[in-house]
């Protein structure tokens, strides 16, 4: 067994991030020499997680997957755990941070969003996952040699020379925040299949709180054959209904409790749907519209009501419709959906 470091470089050679106090193997190929709480891997190289992965596989251990854009919360590690109840003990659980720029558009929010590694990495040894895999933009995106725009470290995007290949799901990507964000699920879809060829998983965890982003991955997934299980877990809220996000951070005095308005929208269509046997779409927008309207800084960009599958939508809205809506609150572009029961 090779000896254990205490640095916080990363291995040139692995990837490998050697935390302080936590000292672990940089060697891949050995049994980890501490028991789990100390030996959560973190691993920043595409070859070394690629590495990895088919270890597992050769070895027939189960590896349960949840992609992340880091800024951890309570919704995050409740898929941590569905994860782990999925593989078992004796499988593996990934957690990937990475905030990928191509699913953001040039106006978005990449430079800003979020990011607090160091307190990822204790939640996530906390909540037991195995390894946290956090890949690089150049390595994720690389630039041709002889690209300029990637040599400035701001450069959100890295995908103009060295990078040319995109998943691009044509259907259920067209509605809501497709339309909306038009390039946002090209991205998604492409940094999703990237790290399930990176990451292998068996299984792999998504929220409920992307309803569309969910079925664009399962569909995805279908249709370009990985074998993997996709699994849907459900929104975790705070008390007063907000839905966890890592954005809520920019929520600031006023503006979150006017950001319950999503929460509270939701609520009201579902009293309505409980009243009437089937209401106008148009009618029950209009008056969502109005709900939100009446919060100084709260600004809706869409509300649809659709079959929850396909994600077609509906004229008339009835019990067992689903709901999903988009509100900027302030500067900061919240979304939220549930099933009107
Ligand atoms: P993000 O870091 O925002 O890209 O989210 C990573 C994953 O966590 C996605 O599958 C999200 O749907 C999921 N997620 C985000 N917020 C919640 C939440 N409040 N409850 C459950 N899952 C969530």
């Amino acid at each position: 067994m090779k000896l254990a470091l205490l640095t916080t470089k990363i291995s040139p050679l692995t990837g490998l991030w050697n935390l302080p106090g936590v000292p672990f193997d940089n060697c891949i190929d050995c049994p980890p020499p501490l028991p789990h709480f100390f030996t959560m891997r973190i691993v920043s190289s595409i070859a070394a997680m690629q590495h990895l992965a088919r270890q597992w596989q050769r070895a027939g251990k189960r590896t349960g997957f949840a992609p992340t854009m880091g800024y951890l919360h309570a919704g995050h590690l409740s898929l941590v755990k569905r994860a782990r109840q999925a593989v078992g003990k004796s499988g593996v659980v990934v957690v990937s941070i990475y905030v990928n720029p191509t699913q953001f558009g040039p106006k978005e929010d990449f430079s800003k969003y979020p990011r607090d590694l160091k307190r990822d990495l204790k939640l996530c040894r906390a909540a037991g996952v195995d390894v946290v895999f956090t890949p690089g933009d150049k390595e994720m995106y690389p630039c041709g040699s002889r690209s300029r725009r990637c040599e400035s470290a701001d450069e959100p995007r890295f995908d103009k020379r060295g990078y040319s290949t995109y998943v691009v799901e044509e259907n259920l990507s067209r509605t809501m925040e497709g339309a909306s964000r038009p390039t946002h699920f090209r991205g998604v879809t492409t940094v999703v299949a990237k790290l399930f060829n990176l990451v292998l998983p068996d299984i792999a965890v998504f929220g409920a709180k992307d309803w569309q982003q969910a079925a664009i991955i399962k569909r995805m997934a279908a249709d370009l054959n990985f074998p993997v299980r996709i699994i849907v877990a459900p929104t975790l809220r705070e008390r007063d209904g907000l839905a966890m996000s890592s954005r809520n951070k920019y929520l600031a005095g006023d503006l979150r409790r006017q950001a319950t308005v999503l929460w509270r929208a939701i609520q009201k269509a579902r009293a309505v749907v409980k009243r009437s046997k089937a209401v106008p779409a148009a009618k029950l927008k209009a008056s969502l519209k109005q709900l939100i309207k009446a919060e100084p800084d709260a600004k809706l960009d869409y509300v649809e009501f659709f079959e929850p599958d396909t994600l077609v939508p509906v004229t008339k809205v009835t019990r067992g419709a689903h709901m999903a809506l988009a509100v900027f609150v302030g500067k900061t572009r919240l979304i939220d959906n549930a099933r009107l029961k």
